[in-house]
């Protein structure tokens, strides 16, 4: 083989790659993707192109990997009920999803009623996944995570042995 054939193979080779690991996923579902922590991202990807398969609604990622900064100004200006560690976004484990099917616009002012009329709630739970509609208290019916699989505490408890005691030092979703 040629020096010039070499060098065309790997790259075809590599942009194959580059196709291949994005195909299907729009390129605003990618970004928020690639964050999520890799124990748990192909999952996060089967879920949403189960949705929009088998169910027919396009879905637009909200949030996905939040860092542990993040959280806390969420928690301090009221927008999120907890703070800095403990929630599954902060581990990358956790997705906010809208939903959208001719002119339908699933979102978190939906009813519970409205959100499992479009039989995402249930597809979740067969796939293994939380969802935040059923949490008491804090109605987050926008919210899909890894919590049967994943324990807050311990994870929190991993973060801060990983990466010490400086929220922004904290790699969460490398945890
Ligand atoms: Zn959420």
């Amino acid at each position: 083989m040629n020096y010039k054939k070499a060098i065309l193979t790997i790259a075809t080779l590599g942009f194959t790659y580059f196709i291949v690991t994005r195909v299907g996923f729009t390129a605003q579902q990618y970004a928020y993707l690639r964050k999520l922590n890799p124990k748990g991202r192909k999952r996060f990807k089967e879920f949403i192109k189960a949705i929009e398969d088998n169910l027919g609604y396009s879905v637009i990622i909200t949030s996905g990997y939040r860092t542990f900064e993040k959280q806390q100004q969420l928690k301090d200006d009221g927008i999120s009920p907890v703070g800095a560690g403990r929630s599954f976004h902060n581990y990358g484990l956790a997705i906010d999803i809208n939903l959208l099917k001719l002119g339908q616009y699933v979102k978190m002012g939906s009813s519970r009623q409205k959100w499992l009329n479009t039989g995402v709630p249930q597809l979740a739970e067969g796939l293994g996944f939380r969802w935040g509609g059923d949490f008491s208290g804090y109605y987050d019916p926008v919210h899909f995570d890894l919590g049967n699989d994943y324990n807050i505490n311990d994870l929190e408890a991993r973060a801060y042995e990983l990466y010490g005691n400086n929220p922004s030092d904290i790699k969460g979703n490398l945890v």
